[in-house]
């Protein structure tokens, strides 16, 4: 038998990683997003869907786009389109650019120098698109190619990249709100969901131990309903439906403005044949009955509790997770389902990157002896500082300094596949989700400002019990002694490779 004080560990990347510590006891409500989060879907077959309908949409309006097709590995999320000039970028931390495509095209690092040397990006600015969730991809990617036939001259009329971005973004709108794309889901669920019959397990634990449980999604009621049915009914213990699991549900519920604003509720009518009416709400919110609109307001008043109390789990960064904890403080779960190819990239690479940090290390003492002889050789041509006579004579650290540019140009050669490798893991073309070069990626550091905790999908709860207690790791700083091995370096530049930036 197990022992159950000694549970198996879930492999690595199916952990809760956390920013802010977090006492799962201490809370009170769990409320959950459901698309990409309670339910995740096959991304390649929904993405390509919505991209279809939004390239459709664009040929009945006259434009010669019939023949592109859907690249899933064009875009990542966590990347930024600039609109004013029809890139899409990797950006660090900071807001410095990293990695450019004009269009589908990477930008040479010169381009790239030339057009950004001044730029941070600020996403405050509407200039600046950042790929939220997943239901990105098929905008970005449909974007890239309509700026490349901008560019050469097929698309008619004056229009700039901006004109064009806000084309591609009523298209992806409307794809979304309309119901044809919907409908073609519901009609066959298995073919865009990727079931996880541990969810409902997970959600049960958590509802048995206390926790109230909300659903705060916004898909309209006619796609939660038997969307929601073909993800969790299966997997309910028997004559249990998914409408028992959660406390509080509310449909269309216009996130980000959901917990900004105060829009009217209404309750959802689900008697047969007025399936979907809507009926204006007031006062607490009752269980078992869906609503529509309202705010997180409101459901704080309804439940009595305040934001600390309250944990949201969804999959977007703005409309989920940013504006819930800037604006109301609820403690926040980011998914990241891409996270668990990452985990395992980062694993697989561990040899290399422990050899590509050894030599980084031999890099760095070359470096620094190299800068030593060379200050030596200056300070004894200009006679400005006292002279240590038992260094070698000038024609001795001429010779040194030769035989060190060697020994470093022989390093970069054996380091730049290394480099490249780590540049390439993952995505072959933006590399890593969480890092940018040798930094965090502005996708990464989101995550730690606005995500009290972030795991790749819900049933990775179960592994944690709904009594965990999280605590956030103390952190490293660049002044901290070093660890042994040295720091990890995911994606070391490729000698030359790095703009520095400002
Ligand atoms: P949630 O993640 O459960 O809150 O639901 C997301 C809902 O928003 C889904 O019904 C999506 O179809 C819809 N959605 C996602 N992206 C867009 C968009 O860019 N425009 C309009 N609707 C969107
Ligand atoms: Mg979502």
């Amino acid at each position: 038998m197990r022992m159950i004080g000694h549970p198996s560990a879930p492999p690595p990347e199916r952990g809760l990683f956390c920013n802010r510590t977090l006492n799962l006891r201490a809370i009170k409500a769990i409320g959950y997003d459901m698309d990409y989060t309670l339910i995740h879907y096959k991304v390649e077959v929904w993405e390509q869907r919505a991209y279809e309908h939004m390239r459709d949409r664009l040929v009945a309006q006259g434009w010669p786009v019939a023949h592109l097709r859907f690249d899933p590995a064009l875009a990542m999320r966590g990347l930024i389109i600039d609109t004013d000039k029809g890139n899409l970028l990797k950006a660090n931390r900071f807001g410095i650019v990293k990695k450019a495509l004009h269009g589908t095209r990477p930008l040479s690092f010169e381009a790239q120098r030339d057009e950004y040397v001044h730029t941070l990006i600020d996403l405050h600015e509407r200039r600046w698109v950042f790929l939220n969730t997943l239901f990105s991809l098929s905008e970005a990617c449909l974007y890239a190619q309509v700026v490349d036939l901008l560019d050469e001259g097929k698309l008619g009329g004056p229009m700039g990249y901006n004109d064009l971005y806000e084309h591609v973004r009523r298209s992806l709108d409307a794809t979304h709100m309309e119901g044809a794309l919907k409908a073609e889901i519901i009609a066959d669920p298995a073919r865009y969901v990727l079931h996880d019959p541990d969810t409902a397990l997970a959600l049960l634990d958590q509802k048995n131990a206390g926790k109230k449980l909300l659903l705060i999604t916004n898909s309209e009621w006619a796609y939660t309903l038997p969307m929601m049915h073909a993800a969790f009914d299966p997997y309910l213990p028997q004559g249990m439906t998914w409408r028992e699991l959660f406390d509080v549900v509310i449909v269309s519920a216009r996130k980000p403005e959901f917990f900004t604003t105060r829009a009217s509720l209404f309750e959802v009518v689900t008697a047969p044949g007025q399936e979907g009416l809507l009926r204006p709400h007031t006062g607490p919110l009752k269980p078992g009955v869906p609503y529509f609109g309202g705010s997180a307001i409101e459901v704080e008043r309804s439940l009595r509790m305040s934001g600390d109390e309250i944990l949201y789990v969804g999959d977007h960064m703005f409309g989920d997770v940013h504006v819930s904890k800037n604006e109301l403080r609820w403690r926040t779960a980011l998914i990241l389902r891409e996270l668990e190819d990452e985990v395992r990239a980062i694993s697989a690479f561990r040899a290399t990157e422990a050899r590509l940090a050894e030599r980084m290390e031999q890099k760095e003492r070359l470096e620094a002896e190299a800068c030593q002889v060379r200050l030596e050789l200056q300070r004894r041509r200009l006679g400005y500082a006292p002279r240590d006579e038992s260094l070698p004579a000038d024609e001795q650290l001429h010779a040194r300094a030769a035989e060190l540019r060697a020994q470093q140009e022989a390093l970069d050669t054996e380091l730049g596949p290394m480099a490249r490798a780590a540049s390439e893991l993952s995505n072959p073309l933006w590399g890593l989700l969480t890092r940018a070069g040798n930094d965090k990626s502005h996708l990464a550091r989101q995550v730690e400002r606005y995500a009290d905790i972030y795991t790749s999908r819900v049933s990775n709860f179960l592994f944690a019990t709904p009594f965990v207690y999280l605590r956030s790791p103390r952190g490293s700083l660049p002044h901290d002694p070093s660890l042994p091995g040295g720091a990890p370096v995911f994606a070391a530049q490729t000698p030359g490779g790095d703009s520095g930036g400002p």
